[in-house]
């Protein structure tokens, strides 16, 4: 983190009453209390952007630089009008990837058909229970909170912070005359699907998977053990018939997301075409609002659940699909989500560079290690890169490895 970096969370000590709930909650201990005043003061180094201080202020004096609630609830309600939806589905970002995924969540758990709108929170952690009541309020029939699984939370306690909330929450709702449905909650969480008709059973995805969750017996095929697997994509990564991998983040799923719009952008004159590679965890700007930087320049943003499951060739692949740049945004070692097997994404971005200085495309490539805790910092590398990319002249790109 550098000195310049402006913290997107951030106690206001006029409002603060000292009650100190934040700091018996932050699941990373980012909030420290002076002993003589009880003053409390958030340490943004170790701070991971939960927002589970945020929630449970009593006295709103906490402010966030992402998900405001005013702003939550006007966009509920905006999309609430434009889709006549009466299910308000709040997700947290480590459990959902497209429209079609969370249709089938909703069926698994006898919700299907329900017209829904649904949006994406950090942590599920960070809802308050304000914001049940007020989406209620506005005319919703129920709110479905999809939490990840116990275990799962990449934020440590906020899928048990929510679970309770949401419990008195149902408690309340009850007494006040609800239906028993207006509030659901249901626990998911990503993991590796294994294809048998893919599979030669060369045991590779047993050997990198770092959480142990393949089990691979002698003379049968391995099997994913979904209590120990998170998802991270390590396995998907090693896996050369592409037999086990991450629902939502398919090879293929990703291939075509990018190739289909290199095209069109490339037809669009609107230079230069830029591809951000990034880590859910490690910038939120871009990835929940990727309009506002569609808008302004001529980009696109594609999310991976964990860098070590990031297949090198998709960003080699976007260089040579039309792409004039491509920025690889993943956390610091320290940030890391999935830290069991940091040392595979380390071995692989050394492999990716190695390569992508070969094919003469180096100045094209960028890595970014960013975290959301300084506010607008992803918004300043991003244009830094496009700048430098715009210097680069086409005719130089082609004459680049052949490009
Ligand atoms: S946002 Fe989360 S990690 Fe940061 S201070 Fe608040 S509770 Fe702690
Ligand atoms: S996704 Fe990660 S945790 Fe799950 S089986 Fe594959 S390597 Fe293991």
């Amino acid at each position: 983190m550098n000195d310049s970096c402006i913290a997107a969370v951030k106690i206001d000590q006029d409002l603060c009453s000292r009650c100190a709930v934040c700091y018996s909650l932050c699941p990373f201990e980012a909030i420290e209390r002076r002993s003589e005043d009880g003053r409390l003061r958030i340490d943004i180094q170790k701070c991971q952007v939960c927002g589970i201080c945020y929630s449970s202020c009593p006295s709103a004096a906490i402010d966030m630089a992402y998900y405001d609630y005013d702003d939550l609830i006007g966009n509920v309600q905006e999309l609430r009008v434009q889709e006549k939806a009466d299910t308000l589905v709040v997700m947290c970002r480590g459990n959902t990837a497209n429209k079609d995924e969370v249709k089938e969540i909703l069926s698994q758990n006898g919700l299907e058909g329900c017209g829904h709108i649904s949006i994406r929170v950090p942590c599920a952690g960070r809802i308050p229970t304000d914001f049940i009541f007020k989406s209620l309020n506005l005319g919703f029939q129920r709110i479905v909170s999809v939490q990840c699984q116990d275990g799962f939370c990449r934020m440590k306690e906020g899928t048990g912070i929510e679970t309770r909330r949401l419990m008195l929450s149902k408690a309340v709702l009850k007494q006040l005359g609800f239906a028993e449905d207006s509030l659901i909650m249901i626990k998911h969480s990503r993991k590796a699907v294994w294809i048998s008709k893919e599979c030669v059973g060369c045991g590779k995805c047993y050997f990198i998977c770092p959480y142990e969750a393949i089990l691979a017996e002698p003379f049968s095929s391995p099997r994913v053990l979904t209590d120990k697997c998170v998802g991270c994509g390590a396995c998907q990564l090693v896996c050369p018939h592409h037999a086990i991998q991450v629902k939502g983040f398919e090879f293929d799923t990703i291939l075509n997301s990018y190739q289909r719009l290199a095209s069109k952008m490339k037809a669009s004159n609107k230079a230069p075409a830029i591809m951000v590679f990034s880590c859910q965890w490690s910038e939120y700007s871009a990835l929940d609002d990727p309009l506002k930087l569609l808008k302004e320049h001529n980009a696109i943003v594609l999310e991976v659940p964990c860098f070590k499951g990031l297949d090198p060739v998709h960003m080699i692949n976007a260089l040579r699909s039309g792409f004039d740049g491509v920025m690889a945004v993943i956390c610091p070692a320290k940030d890391c989500k999935l830290q069991k097997g940091r040392d595979t994404s380390e071995r692989q971005l050394e492999v990716l560079l190695s390569i992508i200085e070969r094919y003469g495309l180096r100045d094209r490539f960028e890595v970014h290690e960013l975290s959301p805790r300084c506010e607008g910092e992803f918004d300043r590398r991003f244009r830094d890169f496009i700048q430098k990319i715009s210097t680069l002249s086409r005719c130089g790109r082609d004459a680049q490895g052949g490009m």
